[in-house]
């Protein structure tokens, strides 16, 4: 198959947006917006640092790495609309894996009545997905994590370190005919970026949002760091899966802090909006926890504390853990 071949193959048939003029065809794909704000990303996922085809199928690698990006934009409260896609393709790469890789997109994407307006291919030695996203928002109503503030609440959604269970059953080849696990299998190769959930937020004054990629010790640090205030969360209110407690604490620790990849948002609201929160996630049919909340104090800020019974501790980078008092 040559590129023109291949470039026809995944070319969608019709566009769901009606705001596309060019899609997939020229120099460069057009679309129209009017009374909207644009919100855009971009990721790239190589192989052997970001998947592994021993955890992936083909179908799986495309589905989460777009995934990833949509989360992105839902962290921003922002609509997914587009979609570029630049991929280096390794000789070794069949017609079947790729064409999988792109149903895996095409596949979320529809989820969100997303449309693939363009992107470029190209042969190299390692296989690597570049995604380009790009969403609207509302004018003047993307949500940033410059926005706690102090005696806010924070909150999570969904359970997690759910991802990372998947992973660790399918790099150790462990239960994975348990139907009780197929939850976490699922939630690793196909994630739910929570969409809905953020749009059902408009009506929210403020609010600062981050997407759980990296473990949500470092999403709140992010947040307390950019927003000028420290975190205080209840280590009892962390929500988990059900049968999380199946692994050691040293992993549950790792994984429900540090693990990422759960693609949740957290967030922080003022007490007084709470219920929209709430509503938002009823209606979504999306699991809410507060978990903790915002505090101003000079000396703190950008940190994270973790109260555990009667003894707090700061929660720092990679998982190290310091005492600083009772
Ligand atoms: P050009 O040389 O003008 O960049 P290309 O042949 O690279 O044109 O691309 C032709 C069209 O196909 C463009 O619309 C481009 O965005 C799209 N395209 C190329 N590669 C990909 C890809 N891997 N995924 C999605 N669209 C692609
Ligand atoms: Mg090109």
């Amino acid at each position: 198959m040559d590129e023109f071949q291949f470039i026809d193959s995944i070319k969608q048939n019709s566009y769901n947006q009606s705001s596309i003029i060019k899609g997939i065809g020229d120099d460069a794909a057009v679309f129209r917006v009017t009374n909207s704000d644009i919100v855009t990303a971009v990721d790239t996922f190589v192989e052997g640092v970001h998947f592994t085809k021993q955890t992936m199928e083909p179908f799986h690698i495309g589905y989460r790495a777009l995934a990833a990006n949509i989360s992105d934009i839902a962290a921003m409260g922002a609509d997914p609309k587009f979609y570029l896609v630049s991929i280096v393709v390794p000789k070794q790469t069949t017609k079947n894996d790729l064409a999988q890789i792109y149903n895996g997109m095409k596949t979320i994407s529809n989820e969100f009545k997303m449309d693939l307006i363009g992107g470029d291919t190209v042969s190299g030695n390692e296989l690597t997905i570049t995604i380009t996203i790009i969403g609207q928002v509302p004018l003047g109503k993307a949500r940033y994590r410059s926005d706690a503030k102090h005696n806010d609440i924070v909150f999570v959604t969904g359970t997690l370190g759910d991802s990372q269970v998947g992973l660790h059953l399918l790099s150790n080849d462990l239960h994975l005919d348990r139907p009780e696990y197929e939850k976490y299998i699922q939630c690793h190769r196909m994630p739910s970026p929570r969409v809905n959930f953020s749009k059902s937020l408009q009506s929210i004054e403020r609010i600062s949002l981050n997407d759980v990629s990296d473990g949500i010790a470092n999403e709140l640090r992010e947040i307390a760091y950019n927003s000028k205030v420290s975190i205080t969360i209840d280590d009892d209110k962390i929500p988990t899966s059900p049968n999380f407690d199946h692994f050691s604490m040293t992993k549950q620790f790792e994984w429900k802090y540090f693990g990422g990849e759960d693609f949740e948002l957290v967030g922080t609201v003022p007490p007084r909006d709470w219920a929209k929160v709430q509503e938002a996630a009823l209606k979504t049919d999306v699991l809410v926890t507060k978990i903790g909340t915002v505090h101003f104090n000079t000396n703190s800020i950008g940190q994270v504390f973790v109260k555990k019974g009667k003894q707090i501790q700061t929660l720092e980078k990679h998982g190290y853990i310091h005492k600083v008092g009772e």
